[in-house]
């Protein structure tokens, strides 16, 4: 056998090293561009929205005012769906086909198309004029250029957020995040594999020399935080994933700068973008006093004292809880209320409300702290006026009734507790002002971000007499839950909000569908305005189509006519509780597909709500699990499909979905 000879130099002056350099800094000026052309579509909302002071809202965190200040819209009425031109419909038809999402692949069309372009872009960086089995660096140079993509759609608090406008917070850039990562682990794959098999070859040692030695170690760090990264991994053990990713990428960018120096000025940017997050995140992070309210052995609320201003509805915060015994993790809870100036519950206290659903760990030792807390409050008061009472010698009768009118006459139960706050974050994407019909769809406790919205828009409207010349007109607040106790937890604000709807002044009709899926205890629903209880989980187009379609007995000539037709009221019982529609139902659940939960189902929807004719736009939010966020996409885009080009005016849609 012939002797092996000394491993392959790496070219670094060599003319393949220049060309390598060339297509790296031509990868970066693409993906550069490509960014610059997003923000500059973006101009017109990130304008509208600092003159109207939504745009940098909270970038100090969230604040206390002493003086209120009045609330501004996003949309200040400068242009309503309605007046959108037939260029601008056929442009928000064409667009919202970018909104069809296949079943299993987390992504839309439109995201598709761009990371299909993306990956197109690495590639063809990393194969045009390469020689790459002689020379394997390109694919490692492209990998490099990679980093500061990655930090930038990463980090919590990133510039790109704030001018991209509201509603493209770091959970929606994620995406890319994820996929310039597999580029990375592509680049690393081909460039790592494609030297082995050099060593292979010319028959040298893999490992021993330190560039092989560092090169081997970097390629097994970044395959850990791939492997870690896995869906599953992120599911079920989120902790361990964060933390794994944090310090698998310090190790990484230390191991890679011994693998090669030209690692080096690629790293400089993805630590700056890491430093101003985390300097960000310092000066909006709060410590305040909270109380926690455990409504069931499902939910709890919290109430955050002392925080009236520095956010929008919509907008979500990352909670950690100095109590529960999990003070390490901090989680994503939606802004439940409006701000003060705009909002319409009483019943809860003004600021930060937050709705706490028990998904996992954290969640279920935070309601069992509080549940716990709450019946030894409960405990000791009940002793303490016991005790009391036996000062005064009573019967056992009289001790019993005491005790329980020490019960009845309890406060609501709320245990204090001190909590960080981080954000806010993210918000909706879309001004409901602007449209005429707005259907807020939302499953189990991703109505918590739907109630903030239906919240401020009804303030706005209705409170704030529509002062930045807001048009909604009909509003369908739409919630699937899975047992009727779960009315509850949200019954007081959704009270005060369609009591203010409903209210003389009001020229705003909204109407609450609530779908159970579970047969259990109906005599639990609360007497809410305007609202109807169905035990079926419809499909969410069957509600779209049902809300455009005008009030039975209108003759479909006068489809587009704006003229009013009063509403029927909902149906209540004698004791002003709805009506229940039991209806007729497959094994539907929270979340489930449009396709398994297409029931006999006949919303009644357009019988509720009063008809202003079709054309005036339409908004469609929706929030909870990512099955249900895909069906209302999917829901949206079939209607934009089926209506004519100007039928319903521009029709906006945002998806709000409760997991990373
Ligand atoms: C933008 C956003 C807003 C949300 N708003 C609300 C809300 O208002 N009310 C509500 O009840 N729930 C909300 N959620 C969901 C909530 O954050 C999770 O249910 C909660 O973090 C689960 O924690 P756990 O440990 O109890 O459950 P686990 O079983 O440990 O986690 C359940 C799921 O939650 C996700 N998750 C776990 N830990 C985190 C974390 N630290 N950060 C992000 N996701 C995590 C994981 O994907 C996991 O699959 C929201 C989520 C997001 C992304």
């Amino acid at each position: 056998m012939s002797s092996a000879g000394a491993p392959p130099v790496v070219p670094t002056h060599s003319s393949y090293a220049e060309t390598d350099l060339k297509y790296q800094h031509k990868f970066t000026i693409a993906w550069a561009s490509i960014l610059g052309f997003f923000l500059l579509i973006s101009f017109p909302r990130l304008y509208a929205s600092t003159r109207s002071g939504i745009a940098f809202k909270g970038f100090f965190g969230i604040s206390e005012s002493w003086d209120a200040k009045q609330y501004h819209a996003l949309s200040v009425s400068r242009k309503t769906a309605r007046k959108g031109g037939r260029i601008e419909a056929i442009l928000n038809k064409a667009s919202s086909m970018l909104w069809w999402t296949l079943p299993g692949a987390g992504v839309n069309v439109g995201q598709l198309l761009f990371l299909g372009g993306y990956i197109a872009l690495v590639v063809s960086c990393i194969v045009v004029d390469a020689s790459l089995v002689k020379n394997a660096n390109r694919a490692g140079r492209i990998a490099l250029a990679q980093l500061p993509i990655v930090f930038l759609f990463a980090t919590k608090n990133s510039a790109l957020s704030l001018l991209l406008g509201p509603g493209n917070g770091y959970e929606k850039l994620n995406l890319v995040h994820k996929w310039a990562g597999r580029g990375i682990f592509l680049g690393c794959v081909i460039h790592g594999s494609l030297w082995i098999k050099n060593h292979l070859d010319t028959e040298t040692p893999i490992l021993g020399q330190d560039k092989e030695t560092t090169g081997i170690a970097a390629f097994a760090l970044l395959c850990i935080i791939v492997l870690t990264s896995v869906l599953p991994v992120r599911r079920w053990f989120y902790g361990a994933f964060y933390n794994l990713h944090i310090v698998t990428f310090v190790a990484f960018f230390i191991t890679v700068c011994y693998h090669t120096p030209e690692a080096v000025p690629w790293i400089f940017p993805a630590l700056a973008f890491y430093g101003l997050d985390i300097l960000l995140r310092m000066l909006r992070l709060r410590i305040k006093d909270a109380l926690l309210v455990p409504c069931d052995k499902q939910m709890t609320l919290i109430h955050v004292q002392d925080c009236t201003d520095g956010w929008t509805a919509g907008q979500h915060i990352r909670l950690r809880v100095f109590s529960s015994g999990r003070v390490l993790e901090s989680h994503p809870f939606s802004l439940l209320t409006a701000p003060p100036e705009t909002t319409c519950v009483t019943a809860f206290p003004q600021g930060v409300n937050l709705g706490v659903r028990v998904m996992g760990d954290w969640t279920k030792a935070l309601n069992d702290y509080a549940t716990q807390t709450v019946e030894v409050l409960r405990k000791q008061e009940d002793e303490a006026c016991l005790d009391e009472k036996k000062q005064v010698a009573m019967t056992s009768v009289e001790l019993a009734g005491a005790s329980k009118r020490a019960a009845f006459n309890a406060p609501p139960p709320e245990v204090p507790v001190q909590v960080m706050i981080d954000g806010p974050y993210g918000g909706c994407s879309i001004d409901l002002g602007r449209y005429e019909n707005v259907l807020l769809f939302a499953g189990g406790a991703g109505a918590t971000f739907t109630l903030g919205l239906l919240d401020d828009i009804v303030g706005r409207c209705v409170k704030l007499g529509r002062r930045n010349g807001e048009v909604t007109k009909r509003i369908e607040f739409a919630w699937c839950i899975r047992s009727f106790g779960a009315i509850d937890w949200f019954a007081p604000a959704l009270m005060d909000i369609a009591t203010m709807a409903a209210s003389a002044s009001s020229d705003l009709s909204l109407h609450i569908s609530v779908y159970v899926t579970c047969l259990c205890n109906p005599e639990a629903v609360p007497p809410i305005p305007n609202c109807d209880v169905t035990i079926v989980r419809p499909s969410i187009y069957r509600v779209l189509i049902d809300l455009v379609t005008p009030p039975t007995g209108l003759a479909s000539s006068s489809y587009n006519d704006i003229q009013e037709i009063p509403r029927l009221p909902s149906e209540t019982a004698d004791n002003g509780r709805p009506v229940m529609v039991a209806t007729q139902t497959s094994s539907a659940t929270d979340g489930k597909d449009e396709t398994e939960v297409d029931v006999v189902f006949d919303p009644s929807v357009r019988n509720r709500l009063p008809w202003i004719g079709l054309g005036g736009g339409l908004a469609v939010c929706a929030s909870g699990p990512e099955s249900l966020t895909r069906e209302a996409s999917n829901a949206v885009a079939r209607l934009q499909l089926v209506s004519g080009v100007r039928d319903l005016g521009i029709v906006g849609l945002h998806t709000e979905v409760f997991a990373l």
